[in-house]
């Protein structure tokens, strides 16, 4: 598998598929959940209202993962992943470390090769770069995938260097 560092907007990846830091409603938020809904248009939001009604009634649990369309985006699908909020009193590494597992375990179910990874959780949910780049790094490293191709979006110069640290 290749892994690739790239500075920019995970919404203007033309890989198979761009994995979005969702929360479990499904029904969309800010960060890299708001730019995919903004960019990739209703289509999105109408699929994740089916996951709600059938399958997902209670919503995407913490560290699991499952796909849409990816509506006018470049990418063939989105796959949504809920990351844990970060805690100081408690280790949720494993959770973090779930989200790319099920994320590429759902990719591999879809057949696509290419992914766009964002740094999960180090947004809203509040974990300090350094920690999820390592807990990511050793969890794509670790998978058992067919993708070779994958890529982490990193949004800013500081969370590349970081990225590019671990690498
Ligand atoms: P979470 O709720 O899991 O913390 P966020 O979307 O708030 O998710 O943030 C995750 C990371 O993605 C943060 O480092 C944030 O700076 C970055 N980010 C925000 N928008 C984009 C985007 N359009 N493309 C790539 N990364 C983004």
């Amino acid at each position: 598998m290749d892994i690739t560092l790239v500075r920019g907007d995970i919404t203007e990846q033309r890989t198979d598929a761009i994995v979005n830091a969702a929360n479990s409603s499904l029904m969309g938020g800010g960060g890299v959940d708001g730019a995919i809904h903004r960019r990739g248009g209703p289509e999105i939001l109408e699929e994740c209202r089916k996951l709600r009604a059938g399958h997902y009634g209670r919503g995407l649990r913490t560290g699991q993962a499952v796909a849409t369309t990816a509506g006018r985006l470049a990418a063939k699908w989105v796959i949504h992943t809920v990351g844990p909020v970060y805690s100081r009193s408690e280790d949720r590494s494993e959770l973090l470390a779930a989200c790319y597992h099920e994320s590429l375990r759902v990719a591999d179910s879809l057949g696509a090769r290419s992914v766009a990874f964002p740094a999960i959780s180090t947004g809203l949910y509040g974990w300090p770069m350094d920690g999820a780049a390592r807990i990511a790094l050793a969890a794509v490293r670790q998978a058992d995938t067919s993708v070779d191709d994958l890529r982490f979006v990193l949004f800013d110069d500081a969370a590349y260097a970081v990225f590019e640290a671990h690498l």
